[in-house]
């Protein structure tokens, strides 16, 4: 099955008569049922990017697709989920309902068995009724991790989803996610500020410059799964976080790859 593709796309936004160019010349490829991880500067466009996988933005030049079909088609039969940095998740509607809500969006009745399995490998198994007020930030991007996986998409995106969490309440979710994702390999693309977290978490790493937005480098994580947080700790882990800051570090005309 082919993957994610991105051919010569570029994205211009028109705001108050003043055109920002989010994304030029975007070329990628990227494998189905593998996790990749973007990383930039804020405003290189990562949000932009994943907006477009999910159809929530048209490409200005260029095309996108996913598993050999437009992002629109994927949408329109509800293949894509979506957890965004902060966990959106409706106040009034317990963990339960709000899980349930993704499917009744695109059309699908939730089974309470299904739902209640989600909770589970999400660890949220005693929670169902709880509203989001009563939970801690790690747990609501859990609801939402929950909430996007629902549908089983055969496309996860997630734009920071742990950004506003502490490092060791986020160094636990990177390994939730992990297990998580091993279950069902979902094709994945993260966008995240913290390099440890993308080489910890990613089969291969985007790396993208601004101004604008372009994929300077794409760099292979060759660490086996499942990863241990030891992995955390070892010198390999430490270069390749080093070789990408200095990736991030570099001008955008030096180090542009592809
Ligand atoms: P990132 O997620 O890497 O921080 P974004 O994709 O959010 O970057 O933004 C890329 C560029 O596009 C930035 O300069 C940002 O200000 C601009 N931008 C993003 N969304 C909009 C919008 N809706 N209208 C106008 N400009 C936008
Ligand atoms: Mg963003």
């Amino acid at each position: 099955m082919s993957g994610i593709h991105l051919s010569g796309v570029s994205h211009r936004y028109r705001a108050k008569g003043q055109e920002v160019h989010a994304l030029d010349g975007i070329e990628l490829e990227l494998p189905a049922s593998s996790f990749t991880a973007v990383i930039g500067a804020s405003g290189c466009g990562k949000s932009t990017l994943l907006r477009l996988l999910a159809d929530l933005e048209h490409p200005t030049e260029g095309t996108v697709t996913v598993h050999g079909d437009a992002p629109a088609s994927l949408r329109k039969r509800g293949r894509i989920g979506v957890a965004f940095q902060d966990a959106s998740l409706l106040p009034w509607r317990d963990v339960r309902r709000n899980i349930a809500l993704t499917l009744q969006a695109s059309g699908r009745k939730p089974s309470r068995e299904a739902i209640d399995r989600l909770i589970a490998l999400v660890g949220l198994t005693g929670f169902e009724r709880s509203l989001p007020g009563q939970l801690s930030g790690g747990m609501r991007q859990r609801v939402a991790i929950a909430r996007a996986l629902a549908i089983e998409p055969d496309l996860l995106l997630l734009d920071e989803p742990f950004g506003a969490l502490d490092e060791l309440l986020r160094t636990s979710m990177n390994a939730e996610l992990q297990r998580i994702w091993l279950r069902h390999r979902h094709t994945t693309v993260m966008v995240t500020h913290s390099i440890s977290e993308a080489v910890f978490l990613a089969d291969q790493v985007v790396v993208m410059s601004p101004r604008p937005g372009r994929v300077t480098a794409v760099v292979h994580v060759p660490f086996e799964r499942p990863r241990a947080p030891d992995l955390l700790r070892s010198t390999e882990f430490h270069s390749l976080c080093d070789e990408l800051s200095e990736l991030l570090a570099a001008p955008a005309s030096a180090g542009a790859v592809p």
